[in-house]
């Protein structure tokens, strides 16, 4: 290997080297957001602390029939409460 040839591996490798630097930090990133907080953003406080603390059959029956179910989110951060409405069938 030449001496020129030497140098671009190198700097190849550097730039990989950075690479997989950068997506492992992305990675940790991704990692924290799903360990410590939820992917809905709490409507009050705006932080994504927002969790489904119950979830109960739809109080109508027509309505539960057809597979919806009331799932009471909870913020962890305000103690913001909201039910929402969602369908289980997919
Ligand atoms: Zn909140």
């Amino acid at each position: 290997m030449s001496i020129i040839e030497k140098s671009k591996f190198y700097q190849n490798f550097k730039k990989t080297k950075s690479k997989v630097i950068e997506l492992e930090k992305r990675i940790n990133e991704f990692e924290n957001k799903f360990n410590t907080s939820s992917d809905s953003k709490c409507p009050a406080c705006g932080a994504y602390q927002f969790f489904v603390i119950e979830t109960n059959p739809h109080p109508s029956r027509g309505a539960a029939a057809i597979g919806l179910v009331l799932r009471k989110y909870q913020c962890k951060k305000c103690k913001f409460e909201e039910t929402k409405t969602f369908s289980t069938n997919r």
